[in-house]
């Protein structure tokens, strides 16, 4: 065996590796596609590593709750993008009819877009 074989089974090991530790990657996601700016969005509210309450509260301690300023519930991305009552008028602007969090979060470039553009219309940082 040459170098460089051993360097393709080598690569090959490392790629399989890879893929048994990402099970959920998809080369298609139109994540992918996106522009830099909404990614950075996408990926934020898909880990749920993002800067609303909950997580800043029960992760880092910062803040002096968990709650969402509406007061009905913590603050999480769920809370965020299906129920706040303060989004209310802007999630349906946003999306008429009833969309699951999978779609507005792994949907097709064009759900990804509109899950940015509400969080941008929201004036919150995430
Ligand atoms: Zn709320």
């Amino acid at each position: 065996m040459n170098t460089e074989e051993a360097m393709t089974i080598v690569k090959e090991k490392q790629k399989r590796r890879w893929l048994h530790q990402h099970p959920d990657y998809n080369k298609k996601d139109a994540y992918y596609l996106l522009p830099r700016d909404d990614q950075v969005v996408i990926v934020r509210l898909r880990t749920g590593h993002c800067r609303l309450k909950h997580h800043l509260y029960t992760k880092f301690h910062i803040g002096d709750s968990a709650s969402c300023p509406c007061g009905t519930s913590p603050m999480t991305v769920q809370h965020f993008l299906q129920d706040c009552p303060t989004h209310q008028n802007l999630r349906a602007e946003t999306w008429p009819a009833d969309t699951p969090m999978r779609d507005k979060l792994y949907g097709p470039m064009e759900s990804l877009r509109r899950t940015a553009a509400f969080i941008r219309a929201s004036g919150v940082a995430v």
